[in-house]
């Protein structure tokens, strides 16, 4: 089936600086504050973390000179940040402390015993036993008379009673954010039953606070893998996809983003035009945007309010959506960014362009950052050696609109989905849901596209913003294309 670009955002990359989106890094900060111990340092701690360190994120300048949005026709046409603030303070908000309700959502764990061996501390007992090194104090508590400086000193031998002690499965998992090995296991290590009655527990709230993080962990309990770990097995995969062609990686993944991925097109209409007649288009847009608001039911109404509310709202871009092929389209900056057809198709009846604002300043910038299959491809091409970078990075397509745009796009199909109409000037979602589906199977090694798909489905599965139908719309797709069940 061939793509759709109408409602193509194409990679509309952010456009904030390297150093923002790394300063937005999800809890970086904050995490390391929490985890600081209180109160003096426990058993030492693992000394270095080693092996189990996370590898250097990937820095993000290189990633995004690839991407044709780089060239930011649109950039000072608003002040800088107004767009990118609020994005900013939603997912500061979503990654913070998370306070759980006492006694709900907890994991029974512990009750049994451990004997000491040489190299062994509390901290790390409680780490393997409760999912949580702070637990250590509940060890010594427990052993007075074999433990001895505190809980500092255990000795060879020696069997200790793990206290049974219920714990907070969100709780928990936040604070292992920052140590994707603790927190893989512990999430791995929770039954589906208990999981399921933790999800079932968390009330609107928790669920908009946390979703993405829960899509990740989701991704993580499902694969039994870290981000990293995915990212390895995808560069597995790749290598072995190139060797068949006999091609070295760098060559394969450029020739994918030459032939699945977009972007680098041209505009020639707009450029041709009078300034008059610049001007007089312009004049349209204003007018049509009004007789849409004027047009827009309470729900759009909503969309388009909190989208303004939050910096964005409608622009008019035709140049960029020329070159693009795009209707409208989105920087994941609450703004929808219209053209020439966007404007025609209002004038001729503005309830035509409703399913695209819910797909675009709607579904996009609900789903937000990050991209989990380009952040796994981004890892990938950071650990390829310097020249395979580059020449996977060679083309004028996008690394993003090859592995990453699929599930912000199904996102944001699925929030179109109620809007959807059979003269939709759009492609519909109950095509390009399946559609979005496959490149994700294509793209990805099979138990990465799984685990992107297990994750997406606990996404859309926890988002309210997405009616029953539109989830049955995701479900049966992807149980039918990967072959699984969803629950
Ligand atoms: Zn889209």
């Amino acid at each position: 089936m061939a793509r759709d670009r109408e409602s193509t955002p194409s990679a509309q990359q952010p456009l904030r600086p390297a150093q923002e989106r790394e300063r937005a890094a999800p809890g970086k900060v904050t995490l390391t504050q929490r985890l600081a111990p209180v109160g003096g340092a426990p058993v030492q701690r693992k000394a270095a973390l080693g092996d189990s360190a996370p590898r250097p994120p990937v820095k993000s300048a290189w990633a995004w000179t690839n991407d044709p949005w780089m060239d930011t026709a649109h950039r000072g046409t608003q002040p800088p940040g107004l767009g990118t603030a609020p994005v900013q303070a939603k997912r500061a908000a979503g990654t913070g402390p998370v306070v759980q309700r006492e006694g709900e959502g907890t994991v029974s764990r512990g009750g049994g015993e451990h004997v000491v061996v040489r190299g062994d501390t509390l901290w790390d007992i409680a780490q393997a036993t409760y999912g949580h090194g702070r637990y250590w104090t509940r060890i010594r508590d427990a052993n007075r008379g074999r433990v001895f400086r505190g809980g500092h000193l255990i000795h060879p031998g020696v069997t200790l009673t793990l206290p049974a002690i219920e714990v907070p499965i969100l709780d928990t998992m936040r604070r292992n954010e920052d140590d994707p090995e603790a927190l893989r296991d512990f999430a791995g290590s929770i039954s589906d039953a208990d999981y399921q009655a933790f999800l079932g527990a968390l009330d609107a709230e928790e669920r908009e606070a946390n979703a993405q993080f829960l899509q990740l962990v989701e991704m993580m309990r499902s694969s039994g893998m870290t981000m990293q770990e995915l990212a390895d097995e995808q560069r597995t995969f790749l290598e072995g996809e190139a060797a068949r062609r006999g091609e070295s990686i760098g060559t394969y993944i450029h020739g994918q983003i030459a032939t699945h991925g977009y972007g680098g097109g041209s505009a020639t209409w707009w450029p041709s035009l009078t300034p008059d007649e610049q001007a007089d288009w312009e004049e349209r847009f204003r007018r049509v945007q009004e007789a849409v608001r004027g047009a827009a039911t309470d729900d759009v109404r909503q969309i388009i309010e909190q989208a303004e509310a939050a910096g964005g709202g409608f622009v008019w871009a035709p140049e960029d959506c020329e070159r693009n092929g795009a209707f409208g389209f989105t920087r994941i900056d609450h703004r929808l960014y219209v053209g020439r057809r966007w404007v025609e198709a209002a004038e001729a009846d503005p309830t035509s362009v409703f399913a695209n604002i819910a797909h675009e300043m709607g579904g996009h910038n609900e789903y937000g950052e990050p991209l989990h299959g380009f952040a796994i491809m981004e890892q990938v091409v950071a650990d390829l050696p310097e020249d395979e970078r580059d020449e996977a990075l060679s083309g004028g397509n996008s690394l993003f609109s090859t592995y990453g745009y699929m599930e912000t796009e199904i996102f944001a199909e699925l929030r179109e989905h109620t809007y959807d109409r059979d003269d939709n000037p759009t492609d519909h979602p109950s095509d390009d849901v399946g559609h979005q589906l496959e490149r994700i199977r294509d793209a990805f090694a099979p138990r990465v596209a799984e685990a992107l798909v297990r994750g997406l489905w606990r996404r859309v599965q926890l988002d309210d913003r997405v009616p029953e139908p539109s989830k049955e719309l995701f479900r049966t797709n992807a149980e039918a294309i990967f072959g699984i069940t969803l629950t």
